[in-house]
């Protein structure tokens, strides 16, 4: 990953460039942004910069020893560290046997979420953490002297699922960095990090790409068709990783046909359906839940903008919007603001580790109620 590969952030790389090339590099730094706006990206391409022996003002050169090493991920003074779980077949409580892994999911393209991280590693509901054995590993490794002779950097990925005590050996590495090195902790919720932490980092913070960023972005780098590339950018709110996994996932299709179903069934309040319907919105884990809430904040808030009249604003598909013509009177100014906070309020309790079906049921109760309010 080059700066030239980066979608977006144009500002944030000249600006990170321009400190190394002054010889201003903070020993620790925070890239902190939404999943999908590209931080562990930049600081990749930033990490290789820090490498690379002959860069230039615009980027790493491509073509020295460096930079052929990071093409691979093997360069011997990158770290990288993440949220793992223990395999019960170890010993060892550290990302080592995950290392391989990482590298792959990296290599394949940057721009993921702890979603895609935990089906590759196959720990679909698992709740991965980072471990004090982990941190102690990290000061060792960092403690050694570099391989050739220039910076040592690590990266590491959501220092916010570190616990405390973790955190707190971290925080002793940060106070105390040993010789040329260089942390990127890289996060999606730098509020949830301990505030001695964050108050020590040079923190970086990187906006949510816009949906035209992100549909442009899509275009150029996966080939996304652009009509498409722009539908999924603006459902997810710039969110790459999110509009790819909707991609792969052959589009918003599964969402689409339960939120259609889904509100069928409120409107005509058939509880045994709606039951029904809790299983296949609780199968699938937690990412795919609140993936399907926010696919159901989208078209609740496409449903208002049609409504005002404002049809050129309305980004749906052909089948979205055919449903969307008989659905939206249903939503109005009695019940629209309502509806949207309830989703959100689901979106917060199932990201919060509630139960999936009782949070669907609820939700699912109190929608029934507000679509048969009058107009
Ligand atoms: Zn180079």
């Amino acid at each position: 990953m080059r700066f030239e590969a980066i979608i977006g952030h144009e500002k944030i790389g000249a600006k990170l460039r321009a400190g190394v090339q002054n010889g201003r590099v903070a020993h620790a730094q925070l890239f902190n942004g939404p999943e999908g706006s590209g931080t562990l990206a930049l600081a990749l391409a930033y990490a290789r910069y820090l490498h690379c022996q002959e860069p230039t003002p615009q980027d790493a050169c491509g073509t020295c020893i460096s930079c052929k090493q990071y093409d691979s991920l093997q360069h011997p003074d990158l770290h990288w560290s993440f949220p793992f779980f223990k395999k019960e077949s170890s010993d060892q409580s550290t990302t080592q046997p995950f290392q391989n892994a990482w590298r792959e999911r990296v290599l394949a393209d940057p721009y993921f979420g702890l979603e895609e991280w935990l089906s590759a590693i196959g720990a679909d509901k698992k709740q991965l953490f980072i471990s004090v054995q982990e941190a102690l590993e990290l000061n060792r490794k960092l403690g050694l002297k570099s391989f050739q002779g220039g910076w040592k950097v690590l990266i590491l990925w959501l220092p916010e699922t570190m616990r405390v005590d973790t955190a707190n050996k971290m925080l002793k590495l940060i106070e105390e960095p040993t010789q040329n090195t260089v942390m990127l902790f890289v996060s999606e919720q730098a509020s949830q990090l301990l505030a001695t932490i964050r108050s020590r980092v040079q923190m970086i913070q990187v906006a949510r790409l816009s949906d035209e960023q992100a549909a442009v972005g899509m275009h150029q780098r996966y080939g996304i068709d652009e009509d498409q590339a722009e539908q999924r950018a603006h459902v997810t709110e710039g969110n790459i990783a999110a509009a790819m996994r909707m991609q792969h996932a052959g589009g918003a299709e599964v969402e689409r046909d339960l939120f259609i179903a889904w509100m069928r069934s409120c409107y005509a309040q058939e509880t045994p359906a709606v039951v029904a319907l809790a299983d296949d919105f609780a199968k699938p884990g937690r990412e795919a839940m609140k993936r399907f809430l926010l696919y159901a904040l989208h078209m609740v808030r496409q449903c208002i903008v049609g409504n005002y009249g404002a049809q050129s604003l309305v980004r749906l598909t052909v089948p979205e919007r055919k449903f969307a013509e008989k659905f939206a009177p249903f939503i109005h100014h009695g019940n629209a603001i309502e509806i949207q906070q309830l989703l959100e309020n689901a979106h917060h309790d199932i990201a919060g580790n509630v139960n999936g079906k009782l949070v669907f049921l609820d939700l699912s109760a109190r929608v029934s109620l507000l679509l048969r309010k009058p107009a």
